[in-house]
């Protein structure tokens, strides 16, 4: 099993006028990537009412070829990437998802988790919905397509005010594309200009590579519509702001943009909080690639100790679809990182991570550490300890699986390996991240879920009411 939590998706729009949407929709799912390895689609109406789609199992630069690209032609296009939180990895599951319902079809993309999809599904099957996949997507697709309105903005309005939980979606219909943030805003969703049209994105590094200039991050419960009209935002259903506080951990790219800052800042922050609430002496401080680097360094220059890098990343570790034996599995690390010896031999080693979930990862790099001459090992970790999982939209292990939900400190400490061990407080989080320090989910901490949750709630929970 993978000592990793991951982001469960990213998703683009895009509008076009005389040019395929489809490449910047390419591009932009492809900057996307760390939220999602699985699966990867684009869909895209071309003007005359006449929709295409290409999805596929992988990363999306294997998923995708010129060839693909020239067949999905339009101005309006939606991507999508994929890791599962709910139903197989399979094509059947990738997204974007079409659906047909009394308004015509559509095609929606989605990043997050609704937590009363199985509710959902059963109305909407006994409406004669024929559902043909194990996803909470297309629940809330097949949801939209029978929301009742006028227009798309009346049909989404009045989907906000029955789907509960994790939703940014982009929504393609025939005449128009749709970014839409659930009323909590647990998601972050963004728009920015190209030259000559419109995108929709995930994360603010989308825009910026696809050389569009943000202009704005969507807020919780706006619909934003792009068109050959041009741009139009709607308010819908607005609650209490719980942006996932984890998204400024370790799921978004340290270049995206959340609340109004970098990302890579807002992590420097929290490894110097981190330094004043648990220093202690030390030759060097070092951070596991990539995520904890901005931390380590923050920690470093709060210290006034050199941060210096001792494992090397392997480049081309992405996942793969080839299952490893467990001797491969078990050697996993080493294939991950290779120790720089000369940085780490006889030192006195001060090691960030940005989150531990089981430990597995933390334990066998502080192997590595040991084995190649680290006298001491000191472990802080930019985040609180996780002892919850989560409900909306980020595939954890159950909590029986989370090493800080069963053992004290003093266990952590000794099972990992370390000399000492220090997590960042709460608070000292809390005045790390950008925007109002209670606009945050932190429900992994601290067990307080913002939208009410089924506990026993299991990402395979429609392949199992499928066998029924
Ligand atoms: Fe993010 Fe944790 Fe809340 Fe999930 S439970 S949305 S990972 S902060």
């Amino acid at each position: 099993m993978e000592d990793q939590i991951h982001d469960a998706c990213g998703v683009v729009g895009v509008y076009r006028p005389q040019a395929e949407a489809s490449r910047i929709a390419f591009f932009g799912i492809f900057s996307l990537q760390h939220r999602g390895q699985e699966s990867a689609g684009i869909a895209t109406f071309d003007g005359s009412h006449r929709e295409h789609l290409y999805r596929g199992n992988g990363l999306v630069a294997s998923v995708f070829n010129e060839y693909d690209l020239e067949n999905l032609p339009g101005e309006l296009a939606i991507g999508h990437t994929r890791y599962s939180t709910t139903g197989i990895t399979s094509v059947e599951n990738a997204q974007p998802i079409r659906v047909s319902g009394p308004h015509g079809t559509i095609f929606v993309a989605h990043n997050g988790n609704i937590v009363n999809s199985v509710v959902l599904r059963k109305e909407l099957g006994e409406k004669g919905v024929k559902f043909t996949t194990t996803s909470d997507s297309e629940v809330a697709a097949y949801l939209l397509a029978y929301s009742p309105g006028l227009t798309w903005e009346e049909r989404i309005k009045s989907f906000m005010t029955r789907a509960q939980g994790a939703y940014s979606l982009t929504i393609l219909t025939n005449e128009a594309v749709y970014g839409v943030r659930d009323p909590h805003g647990f998601r972050p969703l963004c728009y920015g200009e190209l030259d000559d049209g419109w995108v929709i994105a995930s994360e603010t590094c989308a825009l910026d590579n696809v050389g569009s200039s943000l202009v704005k991050e969507i807020e919780p419960g706006e619909i934003v519509k792009i068109n050959s009209e041009g741009i139009a935002i709607t308010q819908g259903t607005v609650k209490k702001t719980q942006l996932c506080i984890f998204e400024n951990i370790y799921f978004s790219r340290p270049d995206s943009i959340l609340n109004g800052e970098q990302v890579y800042s807002t992590r420097e922050r929290m490894g110097a909080q981190l330094f004043r609430e648990s220093h202690v002496p030390a030759d060097l401080v070092t951070a596991i690639p990539d995520s904890a680097i901005p931390a380590g360094i923050g920690y470093a220059n709060e210290a006034g100790i050199p941060y210096k890098e001792t494992l090397i990343k392997n480049r081309n570790s992405g996942r793969t679809f080839i299952e490893p034996t467990q001797f491969l599995r078990d050697e996993a690390v080493r294939g991950k990182f290779t120790p720089l010896l000369k940085n780490i031999k006889g030192q006195r080693v001060i090691l960030i991570d940005d989150s531990i979930v089981r430990g597995t990862t933390t334990r066998q790099v502080v192997e590595l550490l040991r084995t190649s001459g680290a006298m001491e090992i000191h472990l802080r970790v930019s985040s609180p300890p996780i002892k919850f999982s989560c409900h909306y939209g980020i595939d954890m292990p159950n909590r029986d699986e989370l090493i800080a939900s069963n053992k004290s400190m003093i266990d952590i400490q000794k099972e990992l390996g370390v000399d000492s061990l220090a997590y960042l407080e709460m608070q000292g989080l809390k005045q790390s991240v950008a925007g109002r320090n209670d606009s945050y989910c932190d429900a992994c901490f601290t067990g307080e879920y913002p939208v009410p949750v089924q506990l026993e709630l299991s990402k395979m929970v429609f392949e199992k009411i499928a066998k029924k």
